[in-house]
């Protein structure tokens, strides 16, 4: 695709995991579409991408998903 930024062709989407909020309400946005040009070095989101972002933020409650963190019990003696 064209790079928005140098008007070079050779922009290459990276899906990246952002983070969003802060606290209790850190939430995740994984697959995040990041164009990423090699001519310039830049690195952005499209206006679509950044619509989508926007949405998923005012309605992060009911669109994430409650993933549980890998556990471990601690079994062993002191
Ligand atoms: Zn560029």
């Amino acid at each position: 695709m064209t790079c928005d930024n140098c008007g070079k062709k050779g922009a290459r989407i990276r899906r990246v995991t952002r983070t969003m909020g802060r606290g209790k309400t850190t939430f995740l946005i994984e697959n995040v579409p990041l164009v990423t040009c090699p001519s310039c070095g830049e690195s952005y989101y499209t206006a679509e991408t950044l619509k989508e972002i926007e949405r998923i933020r005012l309605h992060w409650r009911q669109l994430t998903v409650e993933k549980p963190f890998p556990l471990a019990t601690f079994g062993g003696a002191a």
